[in-house]
């Protein structure tokens, strides 16, 4: 986690956003939007604060986000989950992560995630002392349909061993957008339990799907609720990215270890936006602001991949979250750092390599060499900004 010269590495998103600040790029790297979420939600924050909930909240999360989140479970996806023992509320989904690796797998043990993967994933299982294994998303070219990324079922058996402690999911998946099929997770979940892994998903895009994608929680998948943890957060579905207030739910045994950990890194979370987010994950105005936005999504996404292919790069449309992985192997880069470094000078906008979310060697890192992830999380009148400054690649 450290650099060359013994101080903190910044992350890729920092080093690409503080690039974008200097260059005065359009900064299409670091995925937050640029508009916030609803007024209602910030407003319920602010009469919080004001009412005094400015002290230590309760370690598991306030009572009423523990069941605004239960009652969010019921509602999409029919799980029945206890408010009292099933529920831990973390600081963001990057708390929930740490926390969950970092109480449940060590040394001699194996997480499974998927490659590319978010990075945070590869520093907790670092911390944790455990193996990091992976199985690739491959690119596969569709007849009659889009191309797409998708697990292959071969590297996914061969990625299992009886030393598996966890398979790590991210569905939507960041970077891909890849929103995984029920046959694909069914997979999986056969695996995990031939192998007596546990399954932890990190579903923060849930909501940011598009076409009529259908995202699947695996903990709804039979027989997976038992050794199944569900992650997600507030961040990305309802546009409060700095606030970060996140959850998690599953068996109370799994979720009682998790919360041991999380005692000792933050103890609990930011109070005052504990009930803010439990009107936003009941209010029904809110409910059709956060379709609004994965509608507007698709639109934008749309809007950017178009504007990518006309600049020349192959462009994979994702299903859902609000990236797109472009490769600029038609452009002549066969390295996507390379690229991204210099396509602030070339076209005034920033990329994030996909390099920063494999592992030098693998498969996945050979495929995605010529890579970069794009986001579309940003104003429409900034992506045609964006859009009209890339087609000076293509000149
Ligand atoms: N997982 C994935 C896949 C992400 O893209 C992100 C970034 N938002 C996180 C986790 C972290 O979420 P949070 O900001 O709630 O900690
Ligand atoms: N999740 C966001 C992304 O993938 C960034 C979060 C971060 O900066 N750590 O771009």
């Amino acid at each position: 986690l450290l650099g060359p010269d013994g101080t903190a590495r910044p992350t890729i998103f920092a080093e690409m956003s503080a690039l974008a600040a200097r260059t005065g790029a359009v900064n299409l790297g670091q995925g937050f939007p640029d508009v916030d979420g609803p007024a209602s939600v910030v407003e319920a924050a602010v009469a919080a604060m004001r009412s005094g909930r400015n002290q230590y909240p309760p370690g598991a999360g306030t009572p009423e986000l523990r069941r605004a989140v239960v009652d969010h479970q019921r509602r999409h996806y029919g799980l029945d989950v206890d408010p009292d023992r099933e529920v831990l509320v973390t600081t963001g989904a990057t708390e929930a992560l740490a926390a969950t690796v970092l109480a449940l797998a060590g040394p001699g043990e194996e997480v499974l995630t998927l490659e590319p993967f978010y990075d945070s994933y590869a520093a907790v299982i670092a911390l944790a002392g455990a193996t990091h294994t992976t199985a690739p998303l491959v690119r596969v070219p569709a007849r009659g349909s889009a191309p797409a990324f998708r697990l292959d079922e071969a590297a996914l058996r061969a990625a299992f061993s009886p030393r598996t402690r966890l398979v790590l999911l991210n569905t939507p998946h960041n970077p891909t957008g890849a929103v995984l099929s029920r046959t694909e997770l069914g997979l999986v979940a056969r695996l995990a339990r031939e192998h007596d892994a546990l399954v932890v998903t990190d579903e923060v895009y849930e909501h940011l799907v598009f076409d009529g994608a259908e995202h699947v929680p695996v903990a709804t998948l039979p027989g997976m609720a038992d050794r199944t943890l569900t992650i997600s957060s507030a961040g990305k579905t309802f546009s409060f990215t700095g606030w970060k207030i996140g959850w998690l739910t599953g068996p109370a045994p799994l979720v009682d270890a998790v919360r041991a950990v999380k005692q000792f890194l933050t103890y609990v979370s930011g109070a005052p936006f504990q009930p803010a987010i439990a009107h936003a994950l009941t209010d029904d105005a809110v409910a059709a602001w956060v379709r609004d936005l994965a509608t507007s999504l698709a639109a934008r996404r749309d809007l950017l991949c178009d504007g990518l292919e006309a600049a020349g790069f192959t462009v994979t449309r994702p299903a859902g979250t609000y990236f797109v992985v472009a490769d600029g192997a038609p452009l002549g880069f066969e390295d996507g750092a390379d690229l991204c470094r210099r396509l602030p000078e070339l076209a005034g906008v920033v990329g994030v390599p996909v390099r920063a979310f494999t592992r030098p060697g693998s498969a996945a890192d050979d495929a995605l060499a010529s890579a970069v992830r794009f986001t579309f999380v940003k104003r429409e009148d900034v992506l045609h900004d964006a859009v009209d400054r890339l087609a000076r690649l293509a000149s």
